[in-house]
């Protein structure tokens, strides 16, 4: 409480009131009346958000303070690197783009930013273009524009903004962010200890809906499925282990979700950037994530840094080329360059990568051979031991029953579900399954799982504890038996075509399996 007795305190009440007042201020979600939301909806279409809700919100609007409670009283250096910041984007709306600037510009020391760079990746937008160009000009700090002369890609694009840039540290932001209080300082402090550190925010959410800010985990971090794609996973025990538990150091994640992170420019040319053979989006994120980890530097989640991020459900713009065809390529580079005899865990489930053509990457190779890159499987060993992708392993592909000669299928299934059994099809998917050296039967990161007599056999997280998601397979009798319940695994029975079953180990065909690939030397 205050009393106001000046001028000055009727324009602080007039700037408090508004700052909580408005719509979205303090992170708030904006709700759209009735009347408004077939006008909305049309609106949602053209970024995959609600365009309508997000300008509604103020350019500045206020957001709250989400950081943990240890972060708050952090000192950091004064002498930090300063940094630019790269924002790419292909046609982004006025107001998140916007509104990223703002966050950046008002949230971080002027003396830390060099300069804000905006990567127009040939969007057909007109109020991006003079509009924009006069509108930046205002601002408090240095805003330069760039354009691709062709739409490019998000790689290409950064690569270009990187080469631009001026500031010791490059920092990455996707165009629909918004910055907290006291985001930059401690990614670069963490940069000035370790320059070879490449450092990510917790990445907050803003609702696509409703542009609510939602503090993200500092309890998740970065990794991959078999498809890889990245995904969040639970920060694993040993790594609560080495920062003794407090969540206010950084986590080292094998992964990073790839649209904001800083690092040092220097180490960033060093490393070997990007790989500008990689198209419009995906895959560069595990590429760098790869690349950094077994090249000798590390990748950390900065827990003390929260920015905010508009998660969207499809993505609104083309992928000249078609979208499976990009991403295929993407990532047949990056498990080409990277990923050792691991990328049969791709191959196998997505067969039609392999026809893909991904054009040359013996530059990306020699890159890695000049840094002397360890191999995958140190990466997996080291410092993805969770991972979904087993280090060793007997055998990968469909598993077929003998008497039917029908495929173990996951059926596209979730956690806590029944495995399936269906017609093989040979075109890996939902029929890949690996049997890995801990002896689980595992389809991504799902273990089939018995816990009563005569099953039935659940998909479940695998959890390394042997249990019910132990088996042996026979090699000569081709039986998987259910080490804990002695049964094996067996045919559908008459009440249930699509689910196979457990039975007293009888040798019969219907429990005889072949296991595609099994060398039992792994
Ligand atoms: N982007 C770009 N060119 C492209 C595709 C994407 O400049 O061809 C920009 C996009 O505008 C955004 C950033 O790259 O600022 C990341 O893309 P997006 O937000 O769609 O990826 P997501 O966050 O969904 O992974
Ligand atoms: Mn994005």
């Amino acid at each position: 409480m205050f009393v106001c007795i000046c001028v000055l305190c009727v324009c602080l009440t007039a700037v408090i009131s508004r700052n909580q007042e408005g719509p979205g201020e303090m992170g708030k979600a904006v709700l759209i009346p009735k009347d408004d939301q077939e006008k909305m909806k049309e609106l949602f279409k053209i970024n995959q958000f609600n365009l309508m809700a997000s300008d509604l919100i103020a350019l500045n609007r206020s957001l709250p303070d989400v950081r943990l409670e240890g972060c708050k009283t952090k000192v950091y250096p004064d002498e930090l690197p300063n940094t630019s910041v790269v924002i790419v984007f292909h046609n982004e709306a006025w107001s998140t783009l916007l509104r990223t600037v703002y966050s950046v510009i008002n949230r971080s020391p002027h003396y830390l930013l060099s300069e804000v760079i905006l990567v127009d990746d040939a969007s057909e937008r007109d109020f991006l273009k003079l509009t924009l160009e006069n509108y930046v000009k205002n601002l408090e700090v240095p805003v330069k524009i760039i354009r691709m002369e062709e739409r490019s890609g998000l790689i290409r694009a950064r690569l270009r903004g990187a080469a631009a840039s001026k500031g010791q540290v490059i920092t990455f932001l996707d165009a629909h962010c918004e910055c907290t209080l006291g985001w930059l300082e401690p990614l670069l402090a963490r940069i000035k200890e370790d320059r070879k550190t490449v450092v990510c925010p917790i990445i907050d959410v803003i609702s696509d809906d409703t542009f609510e800010y939602m503090a993200g985990s500092d309890m998740t971090y970065g990794g991959f499925n078999w498809k890889l794609n990245f995904r969040w996973y639970p920060v694993p025990q040993r790594e609560m282990d080495r920062r003794k538990g407090d969540r206010t150091l950084p986590v080292r994640t094998p992964t990073m979700a790839g649209g904001l992170f800083s690092i040092d420019r220097n180490y960033f040319e060093e490393i070997g950037t990007y790989d500008a053979g990689m198209d419009i989006w995906g895959g560069e994120n595990l590429e760098m994530s790869f690349r950094i980890w077994q090249c000798g530097g590390s990748l950390e989640i900065v827990t003390c840094s929260h920015v905010g991020h508009v998660f969207r459900k499809a993505t609104p713009y083309t992928f000249p080329g078609g979208t499976g065809h990009v991403i295929n390529k993407n990532n047949r580079r990056l498990a080409e360059v990277w990923m050792d005899e691991f990328k049969d865990f791709f191959y196998i489930i997505s067969p039609g990568v392999v026809k893909v053509d991904y054009g040359d990457v013996s530059v990306r190779k020699t890159l890695r051979e000049n840094l002397k890159c360890k191999p995958f499987s140190w990466y997996l060993e080291n410092i993805y031991p969770d991972s979904q992708i087993p280090r060793r392993y007997y055998s990968l592909g469909e598993i077929r029953n003998v008497e039917t000669n029908q495929c173990l299928d996951n059926m596209g299934r979730k956690e806590n579900e029944k495995v399936g059994i269906f017609n093989c099809h040979g075109m890996g998917g939902n029929q890949v399954f690996s049997y890995t050296a801990d002896k689980e039967i595992r389809t991504d990161d799902l273990c089939l799982d018995v816990s009563r007599l005569n099953g039935p056999v659940i998909m479940l997280k695998c959890h390394h504890m042997r249990g019910n998601q132990l088996w042996e397979y026979d090699a000569e009798r081709l039986t998987l038996r259910h080490v804990n319940s002695n049964q094996c695994l067996d045919e559908p029975s008459e009440e249930d075509k699509m689910v196979p079953t457990m039975q007293d180990c009888s040798g019969t065909r219907s429990q005889q399996w072949l296991l595609r690939n099994m060398t039992l030397g792994a």
